[in-house]
Formats: C-alpha cells, sequence, structure tokens
C-alpha cells in the first residue's frame, strides 16, 4: 500500500486479507460442510474453542448471526435478556432479539457499555406472573459504543457468580474479545470458565474478510447448528473462509497492540485540538471524541475527504476512528498532520 493511498478509519471490518491470508485460503482443504465433511471449519471451530478452554465452537457468516443465535439457543417467548442499553445485540442488530427469539430486554445504562454485578442483579426478575423470566445476561467486550473499553476481570467474575446463583447463562458478545486480551493481558481461558457462551467476529480486527465463531458447551454448540441451518447460515465450502480466520488467530492477534498504540497517539493528538471537546479514554482499537459546537462533523469529514481520510460520525458531534491491519505508521503520520492543519 502507498503512503498516498485511502485511509480508512470508519471500521476495522474495511481490512482486506493480506497476500499471505490470501495463500492460506488458496491452500485450504475443504469439504460440504452442512454435512459436517470441511476439516478447515472443524479446525478453526475446534481451535477457538480450545483457545477459550470450551468444548466446541460453530462457524458463522457475521457476528450478528453468532449473537443471535446464541440469544434463541438460550432463551424462549415471555423470558428477557439483560444487556447495556447501547449493547450491539440491542441496538445495532436490527431487533433481532424480538425477532427471533420474541424475547424482552432488560436495558441498563453502563459506564461507558460496562455493567456493574449490583446493576445486574438488580436487573434480574422477580417470580410473579407479571413479569418476563430472566432467561440470558449479555456482556459486550470490548465495548463498541463505550469506545473500544475493556471489563476488569473482577467485575466480570462477580457477574458470573451472580449468573450461576441464579441459574442465568452469561453470554459475552466478544466482537473484540481479543482487543480486550491483548489490551489487558487477561487469560482467554478465564474466560471460557467464566461465560457459557462467546462470540467471536474474525473479520473486525483480526482481518479475516467474512466470519465469526460461536462457542460453547458441545451440547449447547450441537443445538446451535439447527437455529443456523434454519437462519439460512449453514455454509458449503466455507472451509476457504474459515482458513483465514485460521490464519487470522495465527498471525493477527498480538499485532493487535500496535493498533492499540496508534489509537492512543491519535488520541493524544485530537486532545490537543482546539476543535475536540472531549476524547474517550483510549483502551483499546477505538477512538471516540466530541467535536467543539464551533465545529460541525460534516465540516470535519469533509477536511478529512481532502486528505484521502474515511471516518464515520457516531451521533451529533460525535465521530469514531477505527484502527486497523491497513493502517500502518506512514498512515498515522498523515492523520495526524491532517488533523493538525484544520
Ligand atoms: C461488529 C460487531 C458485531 C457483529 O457484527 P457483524 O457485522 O454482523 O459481523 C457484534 N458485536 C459488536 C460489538 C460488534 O462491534
Amino acid at each position: 500500500m502507498t503512503s498516498d493511498s485511502l485511509i480508512d478509519l470508519r471500521s476495522d471490518t474495511v481490512t482486506r486479507p493480506t497476500p499471505a491470508m490470501l495463500e492460506a485460503m488458496l491452500q485450504a482443504r475443504v469439504g460440504d460442510d452442512v454435512y459436517e465433511e470441511d476439516p478447515t471449519v472443524r479446525a478453526l471451530e475446534q481451535e477457538a474453542a480450545d483457545r477459550f478452554g470450551l468444548e466446541a465452537g460453530l462457524f458463522c457468516p457475521s457476528g450478528t448471526m453468532t449473537n443471535q443465535i446464541a440469544i434463541k439457543a438460550h432463551t424462549e417467548p415471555l423470558s428477557e435478556v439483560i444487556c447495556e442499553q447501547t449493547s450491539h445485540i440491542y441496538l445495532w442488530e436490527v431487533g433481532g432479539i424480538a425477532f427471533h427469539s420474541g424475547a424482552s430486554v432488560a436495558l441498563l445504562p453502563g459506564n461507558r457499555g460496562r455493567l456493574t454485578a449490583a446493576q445486574v442483579e438488580a436487573a434480574i426478575r422477580p417470580v410473579n406472573v407479571h413479569y418476563p423470566t430472566t432467561s440470558l445476561i449479555s456482556l459486550e467486550n470490548t465495548h463498541n459504543r463505550g469506545g473500544g473499553s475493556c471489563y476488569e476481570l473482577a467485575e466480570i467474575a462477580a457477574i458470573a457468580e451472580i449468573a450461576q446463583r441464579h441459574q442465568i447463562p452469561l453470554h459475552l458478545d466478544g466482537a473484540r474479545v481479543f482487543n480486550a486480551l491483548v489490551a489487558t493481558g487477561q487469560d482467554a481461558r478465564e474466560y471460557g470458565r467464566l461465560f457459557d457462551t462467546i462470540s467471536v467476529c474474525l473479520s473486525k480486527g483480526l482481518g479475516a474478510p467474512v466470519g465469526s465463531v460461536l462457542l460453547g458447551s458441545r451440547a449447547f454448540i450441537q443445538k446451535t447448528k439447527r437455529i443456523r441451518k434454519v437462519m439460512g447460515g449453514g455454509m458449503r465450502q466455507a472451509g476457504y473462509l474459515a482458513a483465514a480466520g485460521l490464519y487470522a488467530l495465527h498471525h493477527h492477534v498480538e499485532r493487535l497492540a500496535d493498533d492499540h498504540r496508534r489509537a492512543r497517539q491519535v488520541g493524544q493528538t485530537l486532545a490537543a485540538q482546539r476543535y475536540v471537546a472531549e476524547v474517550l479514554p483510549v483502551e483499546t482499537n477505538l477512538v471516540i471524541f466530541r467535536l467543539q459546537e464551533t465545529m460541525p462533523a460534516e465540516q470535519f469529514l469533509a477536511h478529512l475527504e481532502g486528505h484521502g481520510i474515511k471516518a464515520s460520525s457516531f451521533g451529533p458531534q460525535m465521530i469514531r476512528f477505527v484502527l486497523h491491519l491497513d493502517v500502518d505508521d506512514a498512515m498515522l503520520e498523515r492523520l495526524n498532520a491532517a488533523l493538525a492543519a484544520l
């Protein structure tokens, strides 16, 4: 990539497979995965599950599908999912909890997306004919809307303890769970002990073109296969895509630290600009900031476009930058220069 090419900071979903990843895809051994005959899909599912110390995995086309399948399998109509009010499963999955599962939601206000154990416990419904039954607690880590914020392990453990005591399953929307693990040094196997199910995106910071895996117990994943099928998510020679996911697990996890370093640097540049009112603390690869009233978001984004930089607005005066595999240090310098030139 040349230093004057487009810098796309809209999302970490925009990454293209690297030549080495494409080579791994070309070399994949494949079969019909609906017949459970694709060795590469199986290898990906098992390896992802092993990393978290969980038993089994289910490869799906998207993180929306892995989340919605998990919710469907954990809940039933007349029950309720506890989640944060800006969580992806509620805000950005097209109302899928109602559509697929006929379940209600208990929406809690988080601290940059993170819930406390006390909040979760207070939201669990008592037995009463007027109420839905609480059937699932879902956390998101890192939290997208919270600006890539990470949970403390102790808070997750406290929530898991409450979930176990009330016999309510605990799901993790871990679209960016590897960002959280790399940034905090937390242990993936600890997550496997605390969560019943985990959804992991391969197509975000990990840089695969397509795909997410849902992880859980063998019995749970067996149950989810039919739900994936009814959603139209049964794929055939999906091993070509799974090979990209495996390559990403092997080669693109530790390097997330580079994205985090670059995000911190951009955050510092932004904090020094007069037209920036506030930068949310930068913990991982997301940088969310608020412009002063005197700087309309459209004008700011148009200025960046003029420098070959794309970003997205994230609410009134709010902008999100996402650092990822296709943004290198030369691009970072161009970005910092463009921000300083406004
Ligand atoms: C991107 C994302 C998902 C899933 O998105 P897909 O585009 O459907 O793969 C789920 N949760 C969070 C927090 C996300 O950022």
